[in-house]
């Protein structure tokens, strides 16, 4: 098991023990002993997603302050991404992953194959020599449930069975639905599942960034609050100036997604969100522009301020009215809940992080790229790679105990000391990410600022002329 967790196969393995002088395990009895392991894979696999999916609907619960029962199906937004074990496009071996957008836990992955080591050596011997009996023989590999193909069609599109598999079982397995998909632009994936609509004929899967999702929420607060409360006889929205209008509703909810995007710290976006409604029910009389960004550029308020007039002019220049007497009462809760620190904390986190490309590393790490890996070996890194990613040393503790080994203090702290490595890599990686854009940014402010002085026939400083 600790050569399967460390990358090593039955070669490695040899020269390593070589080394230590120690006696070392033939290649059959290695595989003997891996695939031991293997027939555990389905078993490892519920536990571990179970695990990330309770913990997943938990937080979402919570977060949401849901009032629902244990059956009930929430939809969550996942962040989904494929990876290959060799590169271009002729892999036999891809994996698709999703991750859970609040949390950050794997949730589900799935390894399609193209490959099966039995068909590629007995079955080629059978259909070379005694053509006649393939076809029984291949029915029978297949029955027994050897065969390791699971897929058929280009390595390309493994990414999007991947996505199938994942989409259709998501109800079944965990009681979620994946209606918002993150993914960094590729989007195949996202347009077979418009095709497939696993959910509902009239339920698209959404792909956006997770941003965006949160602005959902209060959109959809909003019209419940509105909803709810016409059932009372209280009308939020109708017609008017400063109601709760439709398309009042939907701008509140753009303003919102600005607002996080915009603000740097989660403090900067709760004042950002808060700016957004008070701007709103703002007028002569009573102006609430205390939320609203100094400085001339968003608000008219303190622009008129900057420039020493008297603002003026509310009935015009506010493009959202809002009736402050009558929605504040409404609108205070629903903000305060969405525009928490807490919640703000992890969009802030969410939006810079691609941790499907970290989890891949992982996994990779325990199958190497250079090499050939059956089906199951892939499955067995996934697994045991997804048990340390959402717990840590922990998780990886659990499935070794899980598997009958034991566990000691040894492993536990090398455990520690890789998680905190892994924790300082990933930082490093973001300043430097940040490094690049800001040189980019300042690259191509200095180039404008040169055409420009160039068009007025001002110095021109072209690199290289001393
Ligand atoms: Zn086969
Ligand atoms: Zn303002």
């Amino acid at each position: 098991m600790s050569s399967l967790l460390s990358g090593m196969g039955p070669y490695c393995l040899n020269n390593f023990c070589e080394a230590l002088e120690m006696p070392s395990l033939h290649k059959k009895t290695f595989n003997k002993f891996a695939n031991r392991l293997y027939t555990q894979n389905q078993r490892l696999s519920n536990e571990i997603f179970s695990k990330a999916a309770s913990i997943v609907r938990k937080e979402h619960i919570g977060l949401y302050s849901l009032e629902v029962g244990e059956d009930y199906v929430i939809d969550i937004s996942v962040s989904f991404d494929g990876s290959w074990l060799t590169r271009g496009h002729k892999s036999l071996i891809g994996i698709g992953c999703m991750i859970d957008v609040v949390t950050g836990l794997i949730i589900d992955g799935h390894v399609c194959s193209l490959h099966c080591h039995i068909c590629a050596q007995a079955g080629e011997f059978i259909r070379r020599e005694t053509p006649h009996r393939y076809k029984q023989w291949k029915q029978a590999h297949i029955t027994k449930g050897e065969c390791t193909i699971n897929f058929a069609g280009s390595s390309g599109m493994m990414e999007v069975k991947a996505a199938e598999v994942l989409w259709s079982r998501s109800v079944e397995r965990h009681k979620l639905l994946y209606t918002t998909m993150v993914s960094d632009g590729d989007s195949k994936a996202h347009t077979m599942l418009l095709e497939l609509m696993p959910y509902s004929p009239d339920e698209e899967v959404q792909k956006e960034d997770c941003i965006n999702h949160v602005g959902k929420r209060l959109g959809a607060a909003l019209r419940n609050a509105v909803s709810d409360n016409s059932k009372r006889e209280v009308t939020l929205g109708g017609r008017g100036r400063g109601r709760l209008t439709a398309k009042a509703i939907r701008r509140l909810q753009i303003y919102y997604s600005r607002a996080i995007r915009a603000g740097k710290t989660p403090e900067e976006m709760r004042r950002n969100i808060m700016a957004s409604v008070h701007h709103g029910y703002s007028t002569d009389d009573l102006p609430q522009h205390m939320f609203c960004p100094p400085g001339p550029d968003l608000c008219f308020y303190k622009k008129s301020i900057a420039e020493h007039m008297y603002p003026s002019g509310h009935k015009k220049r506010v493009h959202t009215p809002l009736d402050y007497n009558l929605l504040h009462p409404y609108l205070a809760p629903i903000y305060e809940r969405l525009a928490s620190l807490e919640l703000l904390k992890k969009c802030q986190l969410k939006t810079t992080q691609n941790p499907n490309e970290s989890f891949y590393h992982s996994v990779w790490s325990r199958c190497s790229k250079k090499n050939f890996h059956s089906l199951k070996r892939v499955e067995f890194a996934l697994f045991s790679a997804a048990a340390e990613f959402n717990d840590g040393p922990v998780g990886l503790a659990v499935i070794k105990r899980s598997l009958g080994f034991q566990v000691g203090e040894h492993g536990h702290r090398v455990g520690q000391a890789r998680m905190r490595k892994r924790l300082y890599k990933s930082t490093q990686e973001q300043q430097q990410k940040a490094k690049k854009r800001k040189k980019v940014t300042a690259a191509a402010r200095e180039k404008a600022r040169q055409e420009k002085e160039a068009e007025e026939g001002g110095p021109a400083y072209l690199s290289g002329i001393f």
